[in-house]
């Protein structure tokens, strides 16, 4: 008899698919609020380490956390025209408290800058003062009309970096780095992530910044996820606050700033990256839980060995759970933990404890394989990087195949609608062909040189458009 499948085959419906992973692997629920998430602890412990990562890496580039309100007065958004006009379909409004209607209506921020840069304004004094470099960790609410758990939800858990330079190189340097040495090396050496790093053309640009840097991913579909974005800002911002220092030379001069983001959609693009028809592959060096070890039977001699084993695992450095709960019957325990995406499953039952050995499930590459128990702290830190290695690689395999190089629209909007990416270079394309692939619901998701740098500028010769239907 066939099994009954635990979830939506990715083949047969993906948007599905994706809905039952992230409620069955327990990642989220919908809030009552339409667009609200209610984030799962197994959920959040995913959020946790990717924060816990970050913000060290965040760090290293000399920026400090600190914490601005949720508030902010209507009238502060009105001080950049871009920006506003960006963001005001999205924002949420708060007209009334304490039971009266509010002098001044307050917005629940949709980013940060505009009460930011009020206090960069005092902050900065001198050019002693610079540069300034802050990130917060914070909720923001963005009223979105077509919500996703995770991908665009109307409030999201992110970080936000802010800063303020005394040069247009400085800055444009650290958005860069920030891009390069915080998110791509993130987003590839711990998530796994095959990414493509661009910029974005000026329609796609963040609302008041004057060059936006992206990371773009493939997900299982063919789609594109923008993975975070890194803006510089020029001095929009600077001119709208007046935060100005006085130069070394004397003389009173304007900052130049950046801007950047990553958020809880980065969950969302685990699962649609990595996840198949059995659940979610999480990347060990990401995971939670790298190993679970499984008790089959609840015997003594099987408990008190998968306890053993599983401070054996821990004093080698694994992140490891012992599943001792053989009241529930051991294949639904299984199925959870490949539905969790838990990397690697020790299972030991009372045959296996005769012989001295485990069954040793590997959930990225698949298969089983019975191992001598006292070879599994040596072995399992070498499956945990093989299997790291082998997400990122699967990650690039698809991408590079469903990629095509082409020439026309025509041949842009085929590629995209089949469920691939293009790249066209974008002196044939332009924003005549932009405005015409957005008809087709396919957007340039990034520009890239030729050999697939960040080029310094939209129109620089050779770049190439990559073109994609993106979520
Ligand atoms: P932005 O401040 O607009 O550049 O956004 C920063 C990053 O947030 C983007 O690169 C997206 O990856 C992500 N993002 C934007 N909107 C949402 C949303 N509604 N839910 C989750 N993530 C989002």
């Amino acid at each position: 008899m066939a099994k009954t499948p635990v979830l939506t085959p990715q083949a047969e419906d993906f948007p599905r698919w994706y809905q039952d992973i992230v409620s069955k692997a327990e990642l989220a629920e919908n809030g009552p609020v339409r667009g609200t998430m209610v984030i799962r602890p197994y959920g959040y412990g995913l959020w946790e380490r990717m924060q816990q990562d970050m913000d060290a890496r965040i760090k290293e580039t000399g920026t400090q956390n600190a914490y601005f309100p949720l508030l902010i007065p209507q009238s502060h958004l009105h001080k950049e025209a871009e920006h506003i006009e960006g963001f005001a379909p999205e924002l949420a409004v708060v007209t009334h408290g304490g039971g009266k209607e509010l002098e001044e209506p307050a917005v629940v921020r949709p980013t940060s800058e505009m009460i930011v840069n009020e206090y960069f304004a005092k902050w900065v004094q001198s050019y002693r003062d610079l540069p300034l470099l802050i990130n917060q960790w914070a909720n923001v609410v963005r009223w979105e009309l077509r919500p996703r758990l995770f991908l665009r939800t109307t409030e999201f858990l992110w970080q936000e970096g802010h800063t303020a330079h005394a040069t247009y190189e400085e800055a444009r340097d650290f958005a860069a780095r920030v891009h390069r040495h915080v998110y791509a090396d993130f987003m590839e050496n711990v998530l796994a992530m095959d990414l493509v790093l661009g910029r974005k053309t000026a329609h796609e640009r963040f609302a008041g910044a004057i060059n936006t840097l992206t990371l773009e991913g493939m997900m299982a579909d063919g789609k594109a996820l923008q993975m975070g974005t890194s803006h510089e800002l020029g001095q929009n911002f600077a001119r709208a606050f007046h935060t100005q220092y006085l130069s070394k030379e004397g003389k009173q001069e304007l900052v130049w700033q950046t801007s950047w983001g990553s958020t809880t959609r980065m969950i969302g693009a685990l699962v649609m990256m990595h996840g198949d028809d059995n659940g979610l592959r999480i990347p060990p060096r990401l995971a939670p839980t790298q190993v679970v070890v499984l008790a089959i039977k609840g015997d003594d001699a099987v408990l008190a060995k998968v306890h053993e084993i599983g401070d054996a695992l821990r004093a080698a450095g694994i992140r490891v759970h012992v599943d001792d709960r053989t009241d529930t019957p051991f294949g639904r325990r299984a199925v959870d933990w490949e539905l969790k995406g838990v990397p690697v499953r020790v299972e030991i039952g009372p045959r296996d404890l005769a012989n001295g050995t485990a069954m040793l499930a590997r959930r990225i590459p698949g298969g089983k394989e019975a191992i001598a128990v006292d070879r599994l702290a040596a072995l399992l830190p070498t499956v945990l990087e093989e299997d790291q290695a082998l997400l990122l690689k699967q990650a690039r395999e698809r991408r590079e195949s469903r990629t095509a190089e082409v020439t026309t629209v025509d041949e842009a909007v085929e590629a995209a609608t089949a469920g691939g990416w293009a790249r066209i270079p974008w002196a044939t394309l332009g924003e005549a062909g932009e405005a015409a692939l957005a008809e087709h619901s396919v957007s340039v998701r990034c520009l890239v040189t030729e050999d697939g740098a960040v080029p310094d500028a939209d129109d620089a010769p050779g770049n190439v458009a990559v073109v994609a239907r993106a979520y």
